[in-house]
């Protein structure tokens, strides 16, 4: 079997330090998961990922720290509030630096405090404020929460609340599978850089119905904008959603995307890791170096669902 001599070109020329543009990604994600080309291109972005970060990897945690029917209502995530049945719950303080600690002694670097797309600034801000003071001064608190005003960063920043970075994403086909405007998701991620906070970007919610041309114009705006860290996230299909029948994307094509996103970003010294959202090896060898995982929520009552049965934390029900 013989590769495609376009393909295996453009490969060794990334290999050698080129960035890929955005119609060789199209072309590439356009490649069956199962080819040979395909799996040339998982191949090289692994090495590409292996050189540049010293054969090192990133761990981060990430805790859902309130849970609650969601006003973003995205047609695939669990929390959706038209399609949720769960009951506005807040984890415990004692319980949220209880996992906390199990990641520092984990080897994490890091922590990510998820909430709903409408949360509470103020009790966000008292919280990360009180595990500043109780968590291992190493592990770094991240957010992971909804659109924010300049007002209310300032607010948070004012407080002294040592965030040091936060998740924030224009997810794919946001404003038609969701109900937020991709004008405010990338306010707000412009806000999180001028506030000088380490962004954390991801190409998401990865579906088998999202075509190249729109997972190239998605992942593009981690490779414009300074992200600090770019990957993938699959979306796993919640039983009652709006785009359960799509099913999910195999591990081969999660790992031809990130792969792509390694590839893309070269030379672009900001980026200091390349994620996916679940643990697989599949991810380590298609150009990643990083994971979040979680600390096992939602509890029983999420647990109770088809949804998450077998699966671990708000990764599965997202
Ligand atoms: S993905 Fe996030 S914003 Fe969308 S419904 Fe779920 S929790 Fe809300």
């Amino acid at each position: 079997m013989e590769s495609d001599a376009k393909v295996e070109r453009m490969l060794k020329s990334a290999a050698d330090g080129r960035p890929i543009t955005k119609a060789e990604a199209t072309l590439l994600l356009g490649l069956p998961e199962t080819s040979l080309e395909a799996s040339l291109l998982r191949a090289t972005a692994t090495a590409v990922n292996r050189r540049r970060f010293g054969n090192s990897g990133l761990l981060l945690g990430q805790i859902g720290v309130d849970m609650a029917p969601c006003e973003g209502d995205c047609a695939f995530c669990f929390f959706a509030k038209s399609n949720t049945s769960i009951q506005p719950a807040l984890l415990s303080t004692d319980e949220i630096i209880a996992r906390c600690e199990r990641f520092a002694r984990g080897g994490a670097q890091g922590v990510f405090l998820m909430t709903m797309h409408r949360f509470g600034l103020e009790w966000f801000r008292d919280l990360c404020a009180e595990l500043r003071r109780r968590i291992p001064a190493q592990l770094e608190i991240l957010a992971n929460v909804g659109d924010v005003t300049a007002s209310q960063l300032q607010e948070f920043r004012a407080a002294g609340v040592t965030v040091t970075g936060a998740y924030h994403v224009c997810r794919i086909r946001e404003g038609v599978d969701s109900c937020m405007t991709p004008a405010d998701r990338r306010k707000t991620i412009e806000r999180i850089l001028e506030a000088g906070l380490s962004w954390y970007n991801m190409c998401e919610p990865l579906g088998p119905e999202h075509t190249p041309e729109e997972l190239v114009e998605q992942m593009w705006l981690g490779v414009d904008l300074p992200c600090t860290q770019h990957g993938v996230m699959q979306r796993f299909p919640v039983p009652g959603s709006p785009l359960y029948h799509h099913g999910q994307v195999s591990l081969s094509r999660l790992g031809q995307v990130v792969a792509l996103v390694a590839l893309a970003i070269i030379g672009r010294e900001n980026v200091k890791s390349i994620a996916v959202n679940v643990y697989n090896l599949v991810g380590l060898f298609s150009g990643t170096n990083a994971f979040f995982p979680e600390a096992g929520e939602p509890d029983e009552q999420a647990i109770q669902t088809e949804a998450v049965q077998g699966r671990e934390g708000f990764t599965a029900a997202l």
